[in-house]
């Protein structure tokens, strides 16, 4: 047995011979893993015991009256174990890792999100743990980069190109391809070369299933309107995958839309007219210029900041199951600050991109309607990002005090 390795016309495996075998073996053990309840027990156990799952779903009443739309319920993937979804597929992922004999785990990562997960799971499973990153995305993570160190993983600042995540990629590629009988390479999101895009949407398929169970549980019904925040796309399809099936339900994605539309100003991938294109290993829709080169990007939030989109997000895209919207970076910060003072919840600037969404879909909605947003972060995190756009005069004053202060 094996599983589809296409979305249609996207997804598929473009990758140098040589990790092909090592594509296979994940395949095989995710397949073999699947079927057993060794390996189900274990994984359920941890998520249960260790990440904090089944996370809440909220039912928000004070942003429903506020938007005075349909009902609105928070998923709080923000209440995981290190603050996000992404703990999950990590976790997920060094299980199999285990079972296939590996001893350490090797990741990329950008802001640091994925690296703290995959530097989180290689400690609580004895894993050792590499974990590539820009030179610049180094130096301005301080927080994670810390904390990964702390977790026992070795980070490497990768000097290469442009010294951010591409070249993090390159470099992690390069060490796997290096170490494959001892090293499981952990992809952070339901994109890449086949098998990694449906792995990552079955470990984190876990959301959506939770989601049918808490909605019938509080309400007796489905969910009529699913929103999420779409990145890589992991969270997104996580919640969307149980329900792609039932055509009532309706699904909605958030894309950084970032300062606006010029080039290089956002990362929404699939506004105005998307382009196909073959990149780290998989075919979907990218940000590229005429010359078919990715095209630089902007966001205000590191996790969606990002060119391409995971492969069935993409296919979902050009079947019109899920619409895509973008949200700018000050209707996010505008969502962030709602969510704060009205349910005493701060989301990430991820999560506030899929608020900002429902808040422009709820107030044109039935009232009688369920909609679940997911909140796939805490804003913890983005502290260095917000207090500067929302507070720069008391934060640069604090930053100034801290350099200075003796003891
Ligand atoms: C990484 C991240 C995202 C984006 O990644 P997806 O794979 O699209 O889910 C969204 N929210 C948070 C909090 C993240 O850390």
């Amino acid at each position: 047995m094996t599983l589809p390795r296409h979305f249609g016309p996207f997804g598929g495996r473009y990758v140098p011979e040589m990790l092909v075998p090592a594509l296979d073996e994940l395949e095989a053990a995710f397949l073999a893993a699947r079927q057993d309840p060794a390996f189900n027990k274990s994984f359920d156990e941890l998520l249960r015991h260790y990440c904090g799952r089944p996370t809440p779903l909220y039912p928000a009443h004070n942003l429903t009256r506020h938007l005075n739309g349909c009902h609105i319920f928070l998923k709080l993937e923000s209440l995981n174990h290190t603050g996000a979804h992404k703990i999950t597929n990590a976790l997920g992922q060094a299980l199999l890792a285990l079972r296939m004999g590996k001893t350490r785990l090797i990741a990329e990562t950008g802001a640091g999100q994925h690296g703290l997960a995959t530097a989180t799971v290689a400690a609580r499973c004895g894993l050792g743990c590499t974990v590539f990153m820009g030179e610049v995305d180094v130096a301005r993570q301080y927080p994670n980069v810390f904390a990964m160190r702390l977790l026992g993983a070795e980070v490497v600042a990768v000097a290469d190109g442009t010294r951010t995540l591409k070249d993090a990629v390159n470099a992690a590629l390069k060490e796997w391809v290096q170490h494959l009988p001892s090293t499981h390479y952990v992809l952070g999101s339901a994109l890449g070369p086949h098998p990694y895009p449906t792995i990552v949407r079955e470990f984190q398929s876990v959301i959506g299933r939770e989601v049918a169970s808490q909605l019938q549980t509080l309400t007796g019904r489905k969910p009529d309107h699913l929103v999420a925040c779409v990145g890589g796309g992991s969270n997104s399809i996580g919640l969307f995958a149980p329900f792609l099936d039932d055509r009532e339900i309706r699904l909605y994605g958030a894309e950084a839309g970032g300062r606006g539309p010029a080039p290089g100003e956002h990362a929404a991938r699939l506004q105005g007219r998307p382009t196909t294109g073959i990149v780290q290993g998989y075919k979907s829709y990218f940000l590229q210029d005429e010359h078919g080169q990715i095209q630089g990007t902007h966001s205000i939030s590191a996790g969606l900041d990002y060119a391409g989109i995971g492969p069935e997000l993409a296919w979902h895209f050009q079947q019109g199951r899920i619409q895509f919207s973008a949200i700018s970076d000050d209707e996010a910060l505008a969502a962030y600050q709602l969510l704060a003072r009205l349910e005493g919840i701060i989301p990430a600037l991820e999560s506030a991109h899929a608020v900002a969404l429902a808040a422009r879909l709820a107030p044109r909605l039935p009232k009688d309607d369920l909609m679940v947003v997911n909140i796939s972060g805490r804003g913890d995190k983005d502290l260095f990002i917000t207090a500067r756009a929302l507070d720069e005069a008391r934060w640069r004053a604090f930053l100034h005090s801290e350099v200075h202060r003796d003891q």
